[in-house]
């Protein structure tokens, strides 16, 4: 495939990668899923050098909240996210941070009150961008009833108003993540939906906390969100917590992980390649996952 030959296309054993694409094209549409993470893998990790924003950034970066809150939000960032990415420390090491994180920020958005109504605004007004060639990902699994499943640690809200207003929310996506709890019977006339999350776990949002690194059991308890009787999986990610999100499919006969390897590269390459059986380095576009579901599919 010369899509293949792209500089950013990095394999540790490019003949394994061809017998599972040949396993894939041998099932066809009929026996595959797509198994995706998508902050910073089906969204863009930057544009023109500049940082592209996390669903929980668009939040923190929006009118939404009080700049008090953002200057915590952006401290807690600056304090947890080296630590996602930190090729030096094990996901066992890193799991108690994510957890403190995703507690304190979103115990901040809590005590924002923020309204649903006034999110998709706030998607607007971001810079979100999803990656070149989304538009084509989507339409062919579209077209060839693919089922997608987007397992997110990121705030659900605020992708499935993503996808909605790429016009890509689709009937074959199906998205996992964290989704705030909205109080619709808030007696104020013009404050509907206030975010009043309960949760278990960070008892925040709705139910069970997806972090970066717990996505092996949540999709263990949502094993029956997988389609059971697609036995093909092409996975994407970008975090090594991502490697586990298929994990709740029983009978997988031929699986197929990408991984985009956006920040800290050369530090983090040769685990990548480790797990990952083609490592896209600072890749923002699509064009190897929409290169292999052309012959699949
Ligand atoms: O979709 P995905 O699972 O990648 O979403 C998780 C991402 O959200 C993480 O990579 C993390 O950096 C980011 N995050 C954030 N702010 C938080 C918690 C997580 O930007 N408060
Ligand atoms: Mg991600």
């Amino acid at each position: 495939m010369p899509q293949f030959e792209k500089s950013t296309v990095h394999m540790k054993d490019p003949e394994r990668v061809e017998q599972i694409t040949c396993g894939l094209i041998k099932g066809g549409a009929s026996k595959l899923q797509i198994i995706t993470d998508f902050d910073m893998t089906l969204s863009k990790f930057q544009v023109n050098g500049k940082r592209c924003p996390t669903c929980h950034n668009i939040i923190d970066y929006s009118q939404l909240v009080t700049d008090e809150c953002r200057q915590k939000l952006v401290q807690l960032k600056n304090q947890y996210y080296p630590i996602e990415i930190d090729p030096q420390l094990s996901m066992e090491d890193k799991f108690p941070f994510m957890v403190e994180w995703y507690f304190k920020s979103h115990s901040l958005l809590v005590e924002q009150r923020i309204q649903k109504d006034k999110l998709p605004q706030a998607v607007r007004d971001s810079d979100a961008a999803l990656r070149d060639g989304y538009e084509q990902f989507f339409s062919r699994l579209h077209q060839h009833n693919v089922p997608v499943f987007i397992f997110s640690a990121g705030l659900g809200d605020v992708l499935e108003e993503i996808l909605r207003q790429a016009g890509v929310y689709l009937p074959n996506v199906k998205v996992l993540s964290n989704f705030m709890d909205f109080d619709d019977n808030v007696g104020v006339a013009d404050v509907k939906s206030q975010l009043v999350f309960v949760q278990r776990g960070d008892p925040r949002f709705k139910g069970d906390l997806i972090h970066v690194y717990n996505k092996h059991d949540g999709a263990l308890r949502n094993s029956e969100s997988f389609q059971q009787l697609k036995e093909n999986v092409l996975l994407m990610g970008d975090s090594l917590g991502d490697l586990n999100m298929a994990d709740g499919v029983a009978n997988v006969d031929h699986i197929l992980k990408i991984g985009f390897l956006n920040d800290k590269v050369e530090e983090r390459l040769d685990k990548y390649l480790e797990h990952y059986d083609i490592v896209l380095v600072r890749d923002e576009t699509l064009e190897v996952p929409n290169s292999i579901l052309q012959k699949v599919l």
